[in-house]
């Protein structure tokens, strides 16, 4: 008798594993008529959308100068502390970056170094082929960051409007209205 029982309990989890068996073959069979969702990259490449957040670029203005005032506002707000750079300033009183690095083996991508960028000069870019086999080779520095385009807002130039001395008097820079006479209000 418990012979008997022991078979029928082997022809039942034989019977259960073949069932296993038919239905993920079953499964593969079906996705053989199925249009693939994975994609032949390197050959097939992706078209990301225009905000996806990947290599970091360094723009200039329109007249071409280089955007980055070397505020230091992106470096600190960095979350994991990649960028670095040193302040440097012209004859002119224009300030720059006398060299800028950012090390992209720490990057995450987060873009809120171009969130906190006043100038726009510091923008990020769909381009993530960035990979590397030495992370040496993922620290960018000035030269490979700029470059000679102003990148998602191409008019912008905050030097026209801001961050040069003061030189004429109030009322005669670009887009400035001449100081109102308070004495002129009294009747
Ligand atoms: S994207 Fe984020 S992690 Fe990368 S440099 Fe900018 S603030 Fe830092
Ligand atoms: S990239 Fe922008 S936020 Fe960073 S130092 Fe230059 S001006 Fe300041």
């Amino acid at each position: 008798m418990g012979e008997v029982m022991e078979k029928k309990g082997a022809i039942k989890e034989l019977w259960k594993g073949l069932q296993a068996l038919a239905w993920g073959f079953s499964t593969t069979f079906i996705h053989l008529f199925k249009k693939p969702v994975t994609e032949q990259y390197p050959e097939q490449k992706r078209s990301l959308p225009h905000r996806s957040r990947g290599r970091i670029i360094l723009t200039r203005d329109p007249d071409g100068q280089e955007r980055c005032v070397a505020c230091y506002l992106c470096s600190a707000v960095c979350p994991v502390s990649c960028i670095s750079m040193q302040s440097a300033q012209r004859q002119d009183g224009r300030r720059y970056a006398l060299w800028f690095r950012i090390n992209f083996a720490r990057c995450i991508f987060c873009g809120l170094c171009e969130e906190a960028c006043p100038t726009l000069a510091i923008q990020l870019t769909p381009d993530f082929e960035m990979t590397r086999r030495n992370p040496m080779d993922l620290l960018y520095e000035k030269e490979d960051l700029l470059v000679e385009h102003g990148g998602k807002d191409k008019e912008y130039n905050y030097y026209r409007l801001a961050g040069v001395q003061v030189t004429g008097p109030k009322g005669s820079h670009q887009g400035e209205k001449p100081p109102v006479d308070p004495m002129s209000n009294m009747p």
